[in-house]
This record gives structure tokens, sequence and C-alpha cells, in this order.
């Protein structure tokens, strides 16, 4: 316990080297680590921490400062002079401080730092009087009164930008650095009658009232507006609270052999292993990150100030040692001598993360387990997201089609025409084109807009913003808060300077790097084979995970994809895909009208005939697709399931056969043109339904149709077999969909079962299968355990199994209220992205329990979209599934999250 705390008091107020490095929730991150650099021997300015607890304390006894901290900040307060060997205000030879926030997590919003606090006109004069230099002196004072008046006072910071940049204008300097006593003398006078207007009271001259008030400032910060929003936005919780540093200050703008500056320790885009970051000479703190200047590449400074940039290349090595990690670092040299001022985990893009997370294991710094868990599994799946070809985009910005940049807020490229209201999005979205939604900001009526849209850019709000939050949560490039571009819906146009694109123009949105392009660019998919480091980490995380990742695939291409990204089988072949593609969907629906038809006149042999064409037509088409998709994924299991939409999905729509008919009917048409017609259109009446998603699909077509159970049960058999004769290894396995009952399930596997045996015995044949059903309605999950007397393997269909146990209908949900659900706060997230553990994954966990008690040896795996999501795959890693099924991009998402799933639980055991 220090020795300026009384007895029976808390300390409140730790000094750098009696803080403990590791204690971010007390001291916050910023103390953590000046404590943690002060005792690694680096030069960090004297200076104490006041911690999270004296801030909890402030806002829980009604914002009065603690009993104690006052003594214990002026106990510290002297400890300090005495280090330094200057008095704080003392007008002989001044001590300034630092005054900084620091919650444990770093967080935008909360206070900014004040600089050269302690300061007035006496102060002012002893120090241009001990250092010879009046400007500089001058300059400190006018620095205070602008951050205290900003920061402490509330006043906008305009009001003294305006002064200042008048003064540099009339004087025809850059930087304040070339302006006379007189003008800095002019610039305090004003500044001082800013304050005094503003607020109704002089700025305090006292060091002490300056410290106080700067304190309970940034505690008062905590709970700023834009505090609480981000915390909200992050979620992260609003009892954590913010500690304050007071630190002596350095001064990087004494004179030209000082300087200020930023460093990561490797390239935060890049992961490569060189100092990254800027410095500025005769500069303080701030002005970096300003850009009232321009500051000169870190590895400048190795010609510039070799001596200097040795001493940084020291500290980064050591401090990267002791912390394991990337650092990012803010320094100050003071006539030659190095300080630091801050370090702590760099942010990173995603292939940094990934190939520091790789080379730190190759190092020896981090351990292969290490290196799993600081990837975030989402860094994969961005690493392999569509981006404008390299060249492309070069050519487009020297063209000058670059029209502007914003912040990146949700990666991806995409190109398509520009919409300026969430209803032409939604309109040109519905007819497939490809539209970018721009408009100054979204709000919660423009989601069905951004659903539509295949990217969306807007000029005002940050990361956190509505159209960055809706964005990411659907998947979609996004870039926000562009500025410079004019989003003017109104008007019917966006402009830049003088470049104006008007409304239904293509123009192109890059949500990595939050470029803007006129045109329509052409992205590329990166290249799995060459992400090196990426490919590295993945089979480290292989040799961890012990759930299966497969993929989720329609034909012979898709397979071989996600056999690139390492699918270890298929767990949904969707065999409705194939049907869709123009050269067969005449043939399908040739065989739904005949299925539909034979069914009311079962005698009409014509008809029977006409039915059995068209399927054996489908049949050889549907051999040869899995025969493409068995030799893809030879010697693993491919997982098909049975026909499940809808059988109108497949048939013109009845609107348009009625507007065709009445347009026959008007043009006089030839009587048996227009008799088949009506019959067609009959049909597809009949077949109609009030609400599809609930009607005949699923297995229940092939209860009502048998034959086209048997059609596909023949075709998987046979490819199976043919393929197998090439030495092909095939497992295939047939999925039953939307099955709800026993019945269902038993009825048709007995179907399936009789087709397969009599295929055997004609062709004397035998092919070894698997019969299982899809888990996605909630009947089927309650009845698990007797659907799983007929059923070898489980996969749950958690898209399904989320609408209907929602009984949110996906199209209608999110294009209408989901996203104003997440919006406030009613859901915390999708529930179509993010499996809902409590409700879906009550019955997932039922489900598992149920039927592995009737089928011990029960294969269960998972093949909905949430099989890509990494807080699902940990879900579904501990309640016990086999397998996981993704999209074949997600693949390698899957494969990493299961890994970390595997290391969370292990270490939880
Ligand atoms: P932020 O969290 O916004 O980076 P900081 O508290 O780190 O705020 O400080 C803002 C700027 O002031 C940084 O450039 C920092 O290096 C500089 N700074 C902070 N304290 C001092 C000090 N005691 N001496 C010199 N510069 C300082
Ligand atoms: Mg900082
Ligand atoms: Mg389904």
């Amino acid at each position: 316990m220090s020795r300026n705390v009384a007895k029976g008091q808390r300390q409140w107020v730790f000094s750098f080297p009696e803080g403990d490095g590791t204690n971010k929730q007390l001291l916050g991150g910023k103390g953590a680590q000046l404590a943690g650099m002060t005792s690694l021997g680096l030069p960090v300015p004297p200076g104490f921490t006041i911690t999270t607890e004296a801030c909890a304390q402030y806002y829980a006894s009604g914002k009065t400062l603690p009993d104690g901290l006052w003594d214990q900040v002026l106990a510290a307060v002297k400890d300090l002079e005495e280090t330094i060997g200057r008095g704080f205000g003392d007008p002989s030879d001044p001590l300034l401080v630092s005054v900084r926030s620091g919650a444990a997590i770093s967080m935008p919003g909360m206070m900014d730092t004040v600089l050269n606090l302690g300061i007035n006109e006496q102060v002012a004069a002893a120090i241009a009087q001990s250092t010879q230099k009046e400007s500089f002196a001058l300059d400190l004072h006018r620095r205070f009164i602008q951050m205290f008046g900003n920061v402490v006072l509330g006043i906008d910071g305009h009001l003294f930008d305006e002064i200042m940049v008048a003064k540099q204008r009339e004087r025809e300097v850059e930087q304040g650095a070339g302006l006379s006593p007189a003008d800095f003398r002019d610039i305090i006078a004003r500044f001082k009658a800013i304050i005094r207007s503003a607020t109704g009271e002089d700025i305090s001259d006292d060091p002490y009232v300056q410290l106080e008030r700067a304190i309970r400032a940034v505690f008062e910060s905590w709970n700023s507006r834009r505090a609480i929003a981000y915390r909200n936005s992050q979620g992260i919780p609003h009892d954590m609270h913010t500690a304050v540093n007071v630190q002596a200050m350095v001064f990087g703008n004494r004179d030209d052999d000082s300087s200020t500056g930023v460093l990561f320790t490797r390239n935060p885009s890049t992961g490569e292993k060189k100092l990254y970051g800027e410095y500025l000479r005769n500069a303080q703190g701030e002005d970096v990150v300003a850009g009232t200047s321009t500051p000169h590449d870190i590895n400048y400074m190795a010609e510039e100030i070799p001596e200097i940039y040795r001493q940084l290349v020291e500290v980064s090595d050591l401090l990267e040692g002791h912390y394991r990690d990337i650092q990012d670092m803010e320094f100050t040299v003071e006539q030659g001598k190095l300080y630091m001022l801050q370090t702590r985990d760099g942010k990173r893009g995603a292939k940094a993360a990934v190939k520091a997370a790789v080379d730190m294991v190759a190092e020896g710094l981090i351990t292969k387990e290490e290196a799993i868990l600081r990837v975030d599994p989402e860094q994969i799946y961005q690493l392999l997201l569509p981006r404008f070809d390299e060249k492309t985009r070069e050519a487009a910005t020297s063209e000058g089609k670059l029209l502007g940049s914003g912040l990146g807020a949700s990666p991806g490229a995409a190109s398509g025409k520009l919409a300026l209201t969430a209803d032409t999005a939604a309109d040109l979205g519905g007819k497939r084109v490809s539209v970018i939604l721009a408009r100054p900001e979204t709000v919660a009526e423009d989601v069905h807009g951004i659903v539509a849209a295949a990217g969306v850019l807007t000029s005002r709000g940050g990361a956190t913003s509505h159209a960055a939050v809706v964005a990411r949560g659907l998947g979609k490039p996004s870039v926000t808060g562009a500025e410079s571009i004019e989003i003017n819906p109104e008007g019917g146009y966006i402009r830049c300077g003088d470049v104006t694109v008007k409304e239904g123009a293509e123009i192109s949105i890059d949500g990595t790097s939050g470029e803007v392009f006129i045109g329509s660019l052409e992205t590329v998919r990166p290249r799995f084979e060459e992400e090196k480091e990426m490919i590295t980490l993945l089979s480290w995380a292989d040799s961890e995970r012990r759930l299966g990742v497969w993929a989720n695939a329609d034909s012979p291409l898709d397979a071989e994809v996600a056999r690139g990204f390492g699918a270890e089988g298929i767990g949904l072949c969707r065999t409705e895909h194939m049907f869709f593609a123009p050269e067969r969907l005449s043939v399908v629906q040739d065989m739904i009208l005949a299925a539909h038809r034979s069914l009311q006149r079962p005698k009409d042999q014509e008809l029977q005939e006409k039915y059995h064409n068209a399927l054996a037509e489908l049949e050889l088409l549907q051999t040869a697709d899995f025969e493409g998709v068995f030799r893809a994924m030879d010697g693993k299991t491919v997982v098909i399931r049975l026909l499940d939409p809808p059988l109108h999905e497949f048939l013109p729509s009845h609107e348009r056969l009625q507007s065709e008919l009445a347009e026959l009917k008007a043009k006089g048409a030839d009587a048996a043109i227009l008799a088949e017609k009506e019959a067609l259109a009959a049909t597809v009446g009949e077949l109609r339904e009030v609400n599809p998603m609930l009607g005949l699909r699923g297995c229940r077509v092939g209860l009502m149709y048998p034959a086209i159970n048997e059609m596909q049960a023949r075709a998987i058999i046979r490819a199976a077999h043919n393929v197998s004769e090439e030495g092909v290894i095939v497992k295939p396995e047939i999925m039953v969909p939307l099955v709800s009952h026993a019945n269902e399930m038993k009825r048709v596997r007995d179907g399936l079962e009789s087709t397969i045996e009599s295929l055997h015995q004609e062709e004397g044949i035998s092919v070894s299968y698997k019969i299982g059903v899809m888990i996605e309605t909630p009947r089927a999950a309650l009845t698990a355990g007797e659907i799983a007397e007929s059923a070898e393997f489980f996969s749950f269909g958690t898209n399904d199994l989320t609408q209907t146990a929602f009984a949110f209908s996906r199209d209608d949900a999110e294009g209408k209220f989901l996203m104003r659900y997440v919006d406030e706060g009613i859901l915390d997230k999708n529930p179509f992205q993010v499996l809902d553990r409590e409700g879906i994954g009550q019955l997932v966990e039922m489900a598992c329990e149920s039927g592995r008690k009737s089928r011990p040896d029960l294969e269960i795996g998972i093949c909905g979209e949430h099989g890509g999501d990494p807080s699902s795959v940990e879900f579904f890693h501990e309640a016990g599934l086999d397998y996981v099924s993704a999209s074949p991009y997600r693949v390698p998402v899957a494969r990493l999250a299961a890994a970390q799933a595997a290391l969370r639980s292990g270490a939880r055991q």
C-alpha cells in the first residue's frame, strides 16, 4: 500500500511504478500499459493513474470525488514534483502535466486529452525565460486554453481553430511554430474571451483547480452520449468506468531536435514485420493525427534521426516480446531524448492478423494454440471476399474515376446502378438488377432497400451507424461517412467537387478500403491457394478441432471449390437447383403438369406415359449431375436432399399466364394454342398456395407424388454405382426434407428402400447408402426419438427451423421488422445469422439427445447458414454435433471457428 494512503482509506491513486501492468480493469488500458512500460525500464515520463474504482465511486456518491481521492492526488503530485525536480504551478521552475482518460477497453467517444495543464501567464513567462523560447511557451499556453476550453468546458473547438487558422493565414505560415510572441498574445487574449463569453467566467489560472476540473471531466465523459452509444453498439458493459492518467509533459514541439510520432511494430494491413508509422518534427502530440501538416514516414527517420530510430526499433522488439502481440505506440522526443507515451495491442486488418499470428509462432513468440485463438474467423472470410482487381482499380484511379472515399464499414466490393431511395433500390433489386443504395444516412424505413441492394453508401455516420450495422448484419459491402460526397436524393445525383453521378448510372464501392468509384469495376476473388499463411493457420486449426467441416454444394463445380477450401463432405446438395437451368426447366414443368393431372385422372394412360417420360428424362440428367458431385468428393460423404420447394416455384406465374391468355384472346389466337394455355393456367391456379412456405413442399411432395422420390433415389444410386465402377469411393446419403411426423419419415423411407432394392435386383448391383432426415420443424425436434427410428442421420436445417420456430418468414422479417428488432434491442442478433441459443438451440439439443437415445450411432450435422457462423459453430461444438456444413466460402471460417470452440471448451474443462 502506498505511503500516501491514509489509514482506512481505499487506494485510489497509483503512481506508474506502483501500478500493476496487467490490471486493466483497475487502471484502464492506458494506465496499465504505462505502468507496464515503466516497470520494463522504458523512458516513460512519470505520472500516476486514478483508478476506475474512483470513477465508479464518483457516480455512486452522486458525483462527488470519493473520500481521500483529492488528498491522494495532492500527495501524488508532490511525489511527481520531487521526481522531476519542478513545481506544479511554480513560476520559477514549473511542471506541466497531461490529463488522459483510459478505460479497460479503448473507447472512442470518451474524453480527449488535455495537454500542458498547470500553465498560466506567469508559468508561461517562466518557461519562456528558462527555455529562451517565448513563442514556444506562449504556444503551450494557447494550446492549453484551447484543449481545456473544448474538452473540459465543452466549447465548440471550431471557434478556436478559426482564430488560429486566420492568424496563420495572415502571417502566411503553415504551422503555429511560425508565429511571433505578439501573435500568440493576441490569440491567447481572444481564446480567453471565447471562454469568458461561453461560460461567463475566466479560465482558471490555478493549476490545482485546472487539475480537479479535468479529472471530473474525464469521469463525466464516461457517461457522455457518444460514449454510451459506443458501448451500446459494441456490447461493452456500462459499469466498467474509466481511469484517469496524469503525466508529466514532455515537449516534442520544443525545437528541431524534438518530435512526436506514432508507430506500429508491424504493418497493420499487411502484417509485414517492419516499423510502420509517422512522425513530425517540432510538434506536439495530436499534431500528427490532426493532419495540419504532413508527417514523415517513420522509416525516413532511419536517415534523419538514426539514433532515435535505433532506439525505437529496440523498444518495439522489447514491447512485442513482452506483450507478445503487435504494438501500437506513441512517442515524443524532447531535445534528442526519447519518451514512450503509450503502447497497446494494435488493431489490424485481416491479412495482418493472419500473417502476424503465423509469423509469431515461427518467431517463437506465441504458441500455435494462441495463434488460432487470435484470429477472428470473420477475418478469414474477409480475406476471401471479392475485391476490385488491382489493375482495374489502378486504371480507374488514374482515369480520375475515384469519386471519393469514406469509411470501409462492411467489407467486400460491389458495383451497381446508383439508387437514391430505398424504394428505387428495392424496385430494381427485385428485378435482379445490381444496385448500390446511396443515402445521406439510413434509417429503419430504408431496410428493404438495403436488403435489395448489392452495397450501401452514406455520406454521414461512422462504423456503428445504422447503414454500417445493417450492412454488416446482411453481409453486404458498405462505405459510410463519405463526407466529401454530396448525396442528393431530391436532386437525383451524388457529387464530389465538380463530378456528378446521376441516379441510375453505375458506381462501385469497396467496403474494405472505403473507396467509391464511378462506373462498374470488375471484381475478383482472391486465390485461396496463394494465401500461404492462412493455409498454415487452418492446418493447425484442423488438428485442434473435433467438429467435421462439410460444405453445402449443389453442383460439381461448387463441390470442387468447397473441397479446395477443405470441405470434408457435402452436407447439403440441393437437387432442385439443377432443375432451374433453362434447358431443364421445360422438362421439369412437363413433369409437374403431368404429375398433377395424372393424380386427378389416374386411369388416363396417355397422361401416365407423359409423366413417366418426363421423369425418365430428368432421371438421366440427375444421374449425370450426381456422378459429377460424387467424383468431386471422392472418398467423402455426399448428402443429397430430395426435392424440397413447392412445385409451383418451377412454373410460370399465374398472373403472367392470365395476362398472356387475355392477349391471345384479344388477338384471336388459334383455338388449340388457346386451349393449351388455358389448361396450363388452370393447373398453375390449382397448385397455387396461400402460404407456400407452409404448403405442399418438402417430404410432402414425395408423399403426394411418390414417383418423384423413386426417380431421385434411382438417379442417386445409379450414379453412385457408375462412379464406383470408375474406382471412385462414394458415400451417398439421402436426406428427406421438412419432416414433422415420424410417420412421414417412415413412409418415405419405405418407399426409397423398396425402389433401391428393386434397382439392386434388376441391375445386379449393390450400393451402400444411408437415409436420413432434415430436422427443420419444431415438431420434428420434439419427436426426434421416434423419427430416428427410420433415420440414420440428422441434419439440422436451421434456416427453416428458425423460421418455423419463430414463426418468421425470413424474406418478410428481414425486409420489414427484423433489423428494427435488432436495432431496438428486442433481439440481440439476427437469428438467421447467429443461432438463437435459448430457443432454437434448445430444440437442437433436445433432438440430439432423444435422437441418440433411440439410435446411438446417429450421425448428426447441421446444414443451415449457421454452419458458417463462428458463434453458432461454437454452440454446435458444445451440443456434440458431428459436423457443420457451410457454404463453400465459409468452410475456412468454420474450420477456424471449430478449432477455437475446441480450444476454448478444452480450456474450460
Ligand atoms: P488518445 O487516446 O486520444 O491517443 P492520449 O492520452 O494518448 O489520447 O494523448 C493524446 C496525444 O497527446 C497523444 O499524441 C499523446 O502522445 C500526447 N500526450 C499525452 N500525454 C503526453 C505527455 N505527458 N507529454 C507529451 N505528449 C503527451
Ligand atoms: Mg493515445
Ligand atoms: Mg428447409
